[in-house]
Formats: structure tokens, C-alpha cells, sequence
């Protein structure tokens, strides 16, 4: 008889096969067993048809991508570790030595610190466009411009482009052109509920996944999705020669968090509107920043595009509030926590020096405090924010 460790290891008993229920099961796996060798010649991972190594994906992993192309209306979708791996990812499928990238001023930051810093290194320029004037990106295109991102809206200032129009511009830019230019649209903002990445033109929708898709502020992961076949499979290739996945037990955290995803979308989306139109009125704030109050920048091109709002808010504060006030009110805030992300369950509050992440000139008090809004009960946030409001005075 075979020794203990091996009957344990090569066990006979196999679980029967239809057990169906709501959950998707977490397979775990780095090597996957082939019954012969003509079968590990032959099994494909790329078309999801079979199974070969962990990082090729998992019954877990091929559940999760294909939930996601269909909440984003693509064909598509490739895990990546966070949402700016998502972004280096389309930056590293799509770009070679001498290429251009264009960003618009208001990109997550990272975006911009990722082509400032690494793509540089690698011979590949990067311009930052004005999103809210498609006549700027249409000078920024140059013979060499390989991607174009987009975002909606746009993170901190929440400006709402004209996706369609800065899409019309990139098209018109490809006409006779050898190698045409993609478009990348960040998304996370929309979480493919606000609206839908590829009617508005896009080609390529990246999402961290980090935000409303997960909702429980305790996974990261991002997702590119693609309604193109050879733009998938370039992403797919460059994905797997990087070595990027994502772990089994994080898939099923995004995997439960997206039966909700529509829910916890909405119920934010009207505890947040509530909110901005309440600060709004409060002494001491010039203006708050969100795409469904008129007034925001892309008010129109909000209600044109999307169906709803993420729970972000960005509070712009009369000249007469120095800084250091503004940073006594973050301080002073007891449901809002101090931290980066959001959609999750808990609010949170992050001040901003606009002039610092931008290129182009900013109207306003320089120091902004960004507001996420989160499941809290919205009287009880209002009152946070009334009584850290009195710092001002
Ligand atoms: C948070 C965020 C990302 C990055 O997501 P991580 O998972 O934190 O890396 C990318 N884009 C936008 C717009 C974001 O808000």
C-alpha cells in the first residue's frame, strides 16, 4: 500500500458534479492537471475553452470576467491586480519606443505619475490634453499618438467631457492613418451603471474594480474590457507575459459584490446628490463640484450621456478660507474618515491643492476637500458635516 502522504495527496474520492447554487466556488490554483500529454499540447486558455495554468485563469477568474464584459457591454475583460495595473496594462499592450499618450489634466493621478515616470523611461511621450475642449485634444494628436484616455468624470474636479465628442476628434484623426489610435476610457466612476463606456465610443474600458464593483473597501482589482477581438488579444498576450492575475479569494469578493453593485450604486448616488445640493447652500462654500448640479462643469454632457452619479463631491471654498481652515474641517469630520478610494460602506474625505495636479490654470480657492459618500445614514452625515462646517467660522 502506498504511504499515507501520497493516499492523502492523490486521494480517489472525487465530489459528484451538479451542485448549483447562487455562489460562485473559489478554485485555487497555480499548477492544472492535464489527463495526457496530447491534451496539455492542445487545451486552449485564451478563448476560455479550457484550463492550463493558474494564471491563465480559473473556472473563479473566467466567471468573473465574463460578468464584468457584460456589465460593461463588452466582449471582453482581462483582470489586473488594481485599476492602475489596468491602466499600465493598456499602456503596455498598446505602446512601443517613440509612441505619444494623451491624458486629459484631470486623469487619477497615477495615470499621469505612471507616463511621467515609467513610460518616459521607456521612450514613450505623453501629452495632457484640456477634456473639456475637444479642439485641445485635436492639437495634441501628433503622427506618433498611439492612446488616447479619457475619463468620465474626471477624478477630484469631476468635470463631465464630451466622451463623444473627444471620440469624434480621435476618429477623425484615423482617417488613412497606418496604425490608428485607440481610445482607453477610465470608467471606475460610472462602474458601468452611470452610463455605457462603448456607446459612447470608447474602445477600451478600464475599471478599478477596487471602487463600486467590489463595495467593501477590501479588495483591489482592476478590469480592461474590449468589444474588439485583436485589441483583446493584444491585451490578453501582454497580460500573461507580465505575469499579472488575481488571486482566487479576492475574485470571489468582487464576484459577491456585484448583485449589489446596481443597488449600492443608486442608494449612494441620492444620499451624495442630497449632500452636494445641501453643501452647496452653506456659508463658506463657493461651489460644490458634482455632474448632476447645474453649474458643474459638464452639467450637459452628464445629463446627455449618463443615467446616474457616483457618491463623489468636491467642495470649493471661498477665497476668504485659508487653507489650514480647510484642513481643520477634515479634521473635524467624525463619519468621514481621512482616506484614499471609495464606494465603499464607509465616507470618506481627502483635501486636494488643485494647482498641484494640474497643468492648466484652476478659477477657484486652491485647497478642495473631495467627499465619498458612503452607505452611512445620510441625516447622520449631513450633521457631521454641519458641525464640522463651524471651523470655518
Ligand atoms: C481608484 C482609481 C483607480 C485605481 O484603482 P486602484 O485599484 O486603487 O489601483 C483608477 N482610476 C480611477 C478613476 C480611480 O478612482
Amino acid at each position: 500500500m502506498e504511504g499515507l502522504s501520497t493516499r492523502l495527496i492523490h486521494h480517489p474520492y472525487r465530489a459528484p458534479d451538479g451542485f448549483d447554487a447562487a455562489p460562485v466556488a473559489v478554485h485555487k490554483a497555480s499548477t492544472v492537471f492535464f489527463p495526457d500529454v496530447a491534451a496539455m499540447r492542445t487545451r486552449r486558455w485564451q478563448d476560455k475553452s479550457g484550463y492550463t495554468y493558474g494564471l491563465h485563469g480559473t473556472p473563479t477568474t473566467f466567471t468573473l470576467e465574463e460578468r464584468l464584459a457584460t456589465l460593461e457591454g463588452a466582449r471582453h475583460c482581462v483582470l489586473a491586480p488594481s485599476g492602475l495595473a489596468a491602466i499600465a496594462l493598456v499602456d503596455q499592450a498598446l505602446l512601443r519606443s517613440g509612441d505619444e499618450v494623451l491624458i486629459p489634466d484631470n486623469a487619477y493621478g497615477p495615470n499621469k505619475a505612471l507616463a511621467e515616470h515609467e513610460l518616459a523611461a521607456w521612450g514613450i511621450a505623453h501629452r495632457v490634453y484640456d477634456p473639456m475642449n475637444p479642439a485641445d485634444l485635436a492639437g495634441a494628436i501628433t503622427p506618433r499618438t498611439r492612446l488616447v484616455w479619457l475619463e468620465a468624470a474626471g477624478s477630484v474636479t469631476l468635470e463631465f467631457p464630451d466622451v463623444p465628442a473627444l471620440v469624434d476628434v480621435v476618429r477623425r484623426a484615423n482617417v488613412g492613418r497606418a496604425r490608428p489610435i485607440v481610445t482607453a476610457l477610465d470608467d471606475t466612476w460610472g462602474a458601468g451603471v452611470a452610463y455605457r463606456p462603448f456607446e459612447l465610443g470608447a474602445d477600451i474600458a478600464v475599471q478599478a474594480l477596487t471602487k463600486y464593483a467590489s463595495g467593501g473597501a477590501d479588495v483591489l482589482m482592476g478590469a480592461v474590457c474590449t468589444r474588439d477581438d485583436a485589441l483583446h488579444h493584444a491585451v490578453l498576450m501582454t497580460h500573461m507575459r507580465l505575469g499579472l492575475g488575481v488571486g482566487a479569494n479576492d475574485a470571489e469578493l468582487v464576484l459577491r459584490g456585484l448583485p449589489t453593485l446596481a443597488l449600492r450604486y443608486h442608494a449612494q448616488d441620492r444620499s451624495a446628490r442630497a449632500l452636494a445640493a445641501w453643501l452647496a447652500e452653506q456659508p463658506g462654500v463657493a461651489q460644490v463640484l458634482h455632474p448632476a448640479l447645474p453649474g458643474s462643469p459638464g452639467h450637459a454632457h452628464w445629463q446627455r450621456d449618463a443615467r446616474a452619479a457616483a457618491a463623489l463631491l468636491t467642495v470649493v471654498f471661498e477665497r476668504a478660507v485659508a487653507p489650514p481652515q480647510v484642513d481643520a474641517f477634515c479634521d473635524a469630520l467624525r463619519l468621514f474618515r481621512l482616506g484614499y478610494s471609495w464606494a465603499g460602506p464607509v465616507s470618506l474625505c481627502v483635501p486636494y491643492d488643485v494647482p498641484a495636479i494640474r497643468a492648466r490654470p484652476w478659477p477657484h480657492a486652491p485647497r478642495v476637500v473631495r467627499l465619498a459618500v458612503g452607505l452611512e445614514d445620510v441625516d447622520d452625515l449631513r450633521a457631521d458635516l454641519q458641525q464640522a462646517l463651524r471651523v470655518l467660522r
